[in-house]
């Protein structure tokens, strides 16, 4: 064996690969032929630790989730339920459910897969149906009319089999809509940061644009597949941003006020018309959508597939 060989064969086309980089103590491998980028452990390492997240996960949800994640969840729910009635969902490693809810108020049948004992909870809780994860659950084929999978498809040690059963128990028109890390980011290629998405072993596939069209476009279900959406989007690095204000406001929020000496409250200033208002929510998710959309270096990556 060569001295920069790895001991597993691509993920994606089984083609040998090669060492790339040592990120915590793990070694990433590139792939000779496809140039797809994953962890090179064994996928049993990778499963125990992506299927025993423990309590400690739903602590890192909390954390991490920003109001920028309930607007995006909201707002990819709209598009993908609009003008359709009585839909079935699938959210793969739902987490929370925070995408599940959006999905409920929308009047879908919605059904949550993740293997985490936490989430499961979580999701029951909330009355949402929960299934296994998708290799293990034997759905019906052709049941769901919508599947998604955000910031999941990165756990995953096996994508082409795990694409194979999303478009099995697809509908023929139905859409599967995944978003990931995009490793072709801007401070990825520049290797400015590791950042959060850089997190072997748990984030084990690494995807730029063109390893998921390569993923997408696969001999296995390539006739099966009637269209696919790619684009990058996203502030690169954005969590960090956010994680950088969010610690400065938690410290300014905690200097105790000096009542006495402050002056009264100014009386609210009557909102403007609804007519002429700015919809700052719409504004917020539109700039940290497009500032990712060019060259491809946003932060994260979302495909939308269309089963024929
Ligand atoms: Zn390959």
């Amino acid at each position: 064996m060569q001295d920069n060989a790895t001991t597993k064969p691509c993920p994606l086309c089984k083609s040998p690969g090669r060492f790339h980089r040592l990120v915590d103590e793990y070694p990433l491998a590139k792939c000779t032929a496809c140039g797809f980028v994953y962890v090179d452990v064994s996928d049993q390492h990778i499963e125990d630790v992506t299927f025993n997240y423990g309590d400690s996960a739903k602590a890192h949800y909390a954390e991490s989730q920003s109001i920028i994640d309930f607007l995006w969840f909201d707002k990819i729910s709209r598009k993908l339920t609009a003008g359709k009635t009585n839909l079935k969902v699938l959210d793969i490693g739902c987490g929370n459910g925070v995408l599940l809810q959006q999905f409920q108020k929308r009047g879908c049948d919605s059904y949550g897969s993740d293997p985490s004992p936490w989430a499961q909870d979580c999701v029951r809780h909330h009355g949402y149906k929960m299934i296994p994860t998708i290799e293990k659950a034997n759905v019906d084929p052709d049941f769901f009319d919508i599947i998604t999978s955000t910031s999941t498809l990165e756990h995953v040690a096996r994508p082409v089999e795990h694409l194979t059963e999303i478009i099995r128990i697809l509908k023929p028109g139905g859409k599967a809509y995944f978003t990931i890390p995009n490793y072709g980011s801007l401070p990825i290629r520049l290797r400015i940061v590791k950042g959060r998405l850089v997190a072997p072993p748990g984030h084990c596939s690494y995807f730029t644009t063109r390893t998921l069209r390569y993923l997408f476009t696969r001999q296995d279900y390539a006739d099966k597949i009637a269209k696919i959406k790619i684009n990058s989007y996203g502030i690169p690095e954005s969590y960090g941003i956010y994680s950088w204000f969010s610690r400065k406001l938690k410290r300014s929020k905690k200097k105790p006020k000096d009542t006495a000496s402050a002056p009264p409250k100014a009386e609210a200033k009557p909102k403007p018309d609804a007519g002429r208002r700015v919809d700052s929510k719409a504004l917020l998710v539109g700039v940290y959508y497009w500032c990712g959309r060019p060259f491809g270096l946003g932060d994260k990556l979302e495909a939308t597939i269309t089963k024929a």
